[in-house]
């Protein structure tokens, strides 16, 4: 499991960076974390009990934003390790919120549409005093869509009044963003298109591996594709498929919304997760689960680099075993920051009831991410450290420079 591994990475970077131990105790805990009972009628009339969580990090650099994950391995310790990654996260994008994250310990595939509704709004009701526009804003995170974070506005909205910016995700009928859907994967492939850059190459050269075909998956492929890049091989949960020339991703993306699952899908051979972990490529996209890339499966891979667009995907372990085979990874605090951005945006047209076009959207996506990647290239390059230390360490000295003018310890 990668519960610890923010915290991990974290630790490392504190103590490159001398950070007084003041500090140190401060940020490697959350300043809170609830755990809630969520009895649910289930369509067979059948009681329940789950339980639902909300870790909050940090708010020295603004309100705590972060994702709502539905799924049976949700606990507090993963959600802690993720709730302070989005702190660094937000950070290094330089958006202006502090990390938090929350879940349901639940299979959403084993609940009707029904169950599901009455389950998060019960969830809201138990959370409902500690979130709000101005002090924690829930998202689409695993699991999660813009139907359900629909069902989170107006829950909340029953209580506290009409409130769209509580919750970003939002479909667009009720004031969510133009490119929110999209974002997570667009700006993961925008960093890959930075990172082949440095190298002078582009992504039309490139070959990719993309494991999870979900929201990031799926969007990041589609960019990788429409830029002339060649995805040749595709995983999800249930088996992959491979085609050496080049997958033709939206007949991929039509065949996964039909079947399910890209496996079974006609124009490429099958593919074993496993096979598809150890292809040669340029970049392999981590875009499944965290803990996903472990020691012994980043021992066998033979990408060039590994993009991180999945929260947590790659172990310490594992990232100590692609350092010293030489494959560069690109961290989650920025190859996985493209949906908070989007969150932000989407955040500031609610509050402003304003409504920015697609080409508003991408261009202020594009800017955060460029100037994010040029501190973690820089940091890196000028430290020689990898770009993971880079970004925290400009994460760190960012929420430690607002928590010193604040005086909050
Ligand atoms: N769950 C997403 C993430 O981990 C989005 C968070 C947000 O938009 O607040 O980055």
């Amino acid at each position: 499991m990668a519960a610890s591994s923010t915290e991990t990475f974290l630790k490392e970077a504190m103590d490159m960076l001398c950070l007084a131990p003041k500090f140190q105790k401060l940020l490697m805990n959350p300043l809170r974390e609830v755990k809630v009972e969520l009895p649910l009628e289930r369509d067979s009339g059948e009681l329940e009990i789950y339980s639902g969580y909300r870790v909050q990090h940090d708010t020295s650099r603004g309100p705590m934003k972060g994702g709502l994950r539905f799924h049976p391995l949700v606990d507090s310790s993963m959600m802690k390790s993720l709730a302070s990654l989005m702190t660094w996260k937000c950070a290094l994008v330089d958006v202006p919120f502090g990390g938090a994250m929350g879940g349901i310990a639940c299979d959403p595939k084993a609940l009707s549409k029904n169950e599901l509704e009455r389950l998060t709004r019960t969830y809201v009701v138990r959370i409902a005093e500690l979130i709000g526009p101005l002090k924690d804003i829930p998202a689409p995170d695993v699991n999660t869509d813009e139907k359900v974070m629909a069902w989170v506005m107006d829950q909340y909205s029953k209580i506290h009044g009409y409130t769209p910016p509580v919750v970003t995700g939002k479909p667009l009928a009720l004031q969510g963003s133009q490119g929110r859907k999209e974002a997570a994967g667009l700006a993961a492939c925008m960093v890959a298109e930075e990172y082949l850059a440095t190298l002078g190459r582009k992504i039309e050269e490139s070959t990719f591996v993309v494991q999870g075909f979900g929201n990031v998956g799926s969007h990041s492929a589609m960019c990788f594709h429409e830029h002339g890049g060649k995805v040749i091989a595709v995983t999800d949960s249930s088996g992959g498929v491979y085609r050496g020339r080049g997958l033709d991703i939206p007949r991929l993306v039509k065949h996964k919304q039909e079947k399910g699952t890209v496996a079974g899908f006609k124009e490429g051979d099958y593919m074993s997760n496993d096979e598809a972990l150890a292809q040669k490529c340029d970049i392999f996209a981590a875009a499944a689960l965290d803990g996903m890339i472990t020691g012994d499966v980043a021992a066998e891979m033979e990408a060039k680099a590994v993009l991180e667009s999945a929260n947590a995907a790659v172990t310490p372990e594992a990232d100590a075993v692609l350092a010293r085979n030489g494959v560069p990874v690109i961290p989650d605090l920025i190859a996985s920051s493209g949906g908070v951005i989007v969150s932000y945006y989407e955040w500031v047209q609610n509050l402003q009831q304003l409504s920015w076009s697609m080409e508003q959207v991408k261009e202020g996506l594009t800017a955060k991410i460029r100037s994010a990647w040029a501190k973690v290239w820089n940091g890196s390059k000028d430290r020689k450290i990898a770009m993971r230390k880079a970004a925290y360490i400009e994460a760190i000295n960012k929420v430690v420079e607002a928590l010193e003018l604040r005086g909050l310890i």
